[in-house]
């Protein structure tokens, strides 16, 4: 199989998804390219006042950080350096309340789930209910075939690299295998699935036809 054809299939598989997506009431779309999301976001950035950050590898590369700081927006991120726990307690907290949040997911399925792990609980919370809008960013590489592979993919891809990204003490980050460990530093204790569109939120999904992430 060529290069051609492994993005025409992840492409496709993504594009199910959307369907799928769409069909669970989510505002899903899917974007060639990750520079397209930027602009795609930007309505949304202008109507906001507020806006937050989930733990994001794939939305921190987009760069919607800074265009958010350039259209003078009050960010709530608590991965800028230099903040004390108080303070990332605080920006964590005002996630919960902000008029939109930027999340990725740790996997999306064809069959419609957005499925998302967390250690602390701030993203998983937010992306449910609190914020006016939220917007999942996923690259392509992210969608798995049903909620049962999504699961998995969570065990076997998803947490073990961000374990080892954040450099936190638990087996996965040094064997890259999940135990379902009980170490205190444990970044999958809270799994949310969002079967359809939560009743009070607005819910954007962009699929890109990209590998972002992990
Ligand atoms: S349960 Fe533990 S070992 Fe498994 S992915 Fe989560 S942190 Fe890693």
């Amino acid at each position: 199989m060529t290069g051609d054809e492994k993005t025409w299939l992840l492409a496709q598989r993504a594009q199910r998804c959307v369907d799928r997506l769409s069909k669970h009431r989510f505002d899903a779309h899917y974007l060639e390219t990750a520079e397209e999301v930027a602009e795609r976001v930007r309505p949304f950035l202008e109507e906001a006042t507020t806006v937050g950050f989930g733990g994001s590898d794939t939305v921190r590369s987009l760069g919607l950080h800074t265009l958010a700081e350039e259209m003078g927006k009050e960010l709530f991120d608590h991965h800028r350096p230099g903040l004390t726990y108080d303070e990332t307690l605080a920006i964590r907290k005002g996630q919960q309340g902000c008029d939109l949040f930027f999340t990725s997911a740790n996997a999306l399925s064809e069959t419609g789930e957005i499925v998302n792990m967390d250690g602390i609980g701030n993203r998983t919370s937010a992306m449910g209910f609190g914020p006016s809008r939220v917007v999942v960013v996923a690259g392509y590489n992210k969608v798995a075939s049903d909620l049962h592979a999504a699961l998995r993919r969570i065990r076997e891809v998803a947490g073990p690299l961000r374990a080892k990204s954040l450099g936190v003490d638990t087996p996965c980050a040094i064997t890259g295998v999940c135990s379902d460990c009980n170490a205190p530093m444990r970044i999958c204790n809270i799994t949310t699935i969002l079967h359809r569109k939560p009743m009070l939120t607005e819910v954007t999904v962009l699929v890109v036809g990209e590998s972002l992430g992990y």
